[in-house]
């Protein structure tokens, strides 16, 4: 597992972003958001996300329904996942 440091989150990779599913979810791990079009970043719990969602979707099949709160754009979206820094 890859790790990256940030001010409050560190960064994992638990997998190929393609293969990930709302399953392999933790209560610990957030979903970065970032607009491909603009670059606007934010940041969603996981234990939100799994409300969400049924466990077995992928999380590339989530990110058309997300919106840029910045550019307003649909479907811009690329998730990165993060643990939250104890
Ligand atoms: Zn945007």
């Amino acid at each position: 597992m890859r790790v990256f440091k940030d001010d409050t989150y560190e960064m994992v990779i638990i997998g190929r972003a393609e293969a990930v599913k709302i399953d392999d979810l933790r209560d610990w791990h957030a979903l970065r958001a970032t607009c491909v079009r603009c670059g606007h970043a934010g940041y969603i719990n996981a234990c939100v996300f799994r409300r969400l969602y049924p466990r077995y979707i992928r999380l590339i099949d989530t990110e058309h329904r997300f919106r840029c709160t910045s550019c307003n754009v649909r479907g811009a979206v690329s998730w990165m996942i993060v643990k939250l820094r104890r």
